[in-house]
């Protein structure tokens, strides 16, 4: 009996070991995949600031531009800026990269968070052709958020942006509500755009994943974004969930548990 029991036991030892070795080979082949298609869209965003930048150089040193300094600094400005895009493009990729790996080093402030989300909506409207809505709790209720204000900036920033990217509706929309109750304080993200295949739902969180569908290439974007929003919303004890619908649109909810926050100052 012994020998037997010793067998079995030998037996799932070496299930359990293949399990395992077969589960981390699954596991390097998904990541080797995921930084493949990072490294084709990286490429691919670097390739337009790059060939522009040659076309400018190459017609300056065609010797029409030495005479015509109009023409000199029209070159050397748009050369200034596309090198000025892509070292942003860069640190960018490689700052989010660190952070979402090694995690973020947060700085709480106790700040407004129906101001906050008012001045980020104000600066897309300046850029954006979508029609962004922002619901917010009754006038004058200031909703007091102790939090890393530069990192909740951009986890918004990131979400609404997509919202507008990922959207082929004639007429975009994006509406963003907040309510606050004893418990909860929640940010909803809406859009009617292109929506997220519900199989894909478990993956848009995973560092460099994009949807592959048509917008891989027509859409600017490396598949870090979410990860950092991820990764931000988590280390100030919130949850972030996803409802979508391809082809219907997409809400984001972002919550925090209102205990971690401070009540409203008495003023
Ligand atoms: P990216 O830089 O590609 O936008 P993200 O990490 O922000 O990376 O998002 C991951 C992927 O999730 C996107 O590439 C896109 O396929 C999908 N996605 C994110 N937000 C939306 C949205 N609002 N509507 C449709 N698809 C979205």
């Amino acid at each position: 009996l012994g020998q037997i029991i010793f067998s079995l036991f030998l037996l799932f030892a070496l299930i359990g070991t293949f399990l395992a070795l077969f589960k981390t080979i699954r596991k390097q082949n998904k990541l080797a995949v995921l930084q493949q298609s990072f490294v084709t869209n990286m490429t691919h965003e670097l390739k337009t600031p790059l060939s522009t930048v040659s076309a400018a150089v190459e017609a300056l040193q065609r010797s029409g531009a030495k005479n015509d300094p109009e023409r000199w600094n029209r070159y050397l400005t748009i050369s200034k800026r596309e090198l000025e895009h892509l070292t942003l493009m860069v640190e960018n990729v490689l700052q989010f990269n660190s952070n979402v790996r090694s995690g973020i080093n947060l700085t709480y402030t106790e700040f407004d968070l129906s101001l906050l989300l008012r001045e980020i909506v104000e600066s897309f409207r300046l850029v954006s052709a979508a029609q962004i809505d922002l619901l917010l709790p009754p006038q004058q209720t200031v909703i007091w958020l102790n939090g890393d204000l530069a990192h909740l900036r951009n986890t918004f920033s990131n979400v609404i942006d997509n919202a507008i990217k990922y959207n082929h509706s004639p007429s975009p929309q994006v509406k963003i509500s907040l309510t606050a109750t004893d418990k909860v304080i929640q940010i909803r993200i809406s859009d009617n755009g292109i929506g997220i295949p519900k199989a894909y739902h478990k993956n848009i969180y995973d560092l460099f994943f994009r949807v592959p569908n048509g917008e891989l290439y027509s859409v600017k974007g490396f598949g870090l974004g979410l990860a950092y929003v991820q990764q931000v919303v988590h280390q100030h004890d919130g949850n972030i969930t996803v409802d979508s619908k391809s082809g219907e649109g997409t809400t984001f909810t972002i919550s925090f548990p209102q205990n971690i926050f401070p009540q409203p100052k008495k003023k």
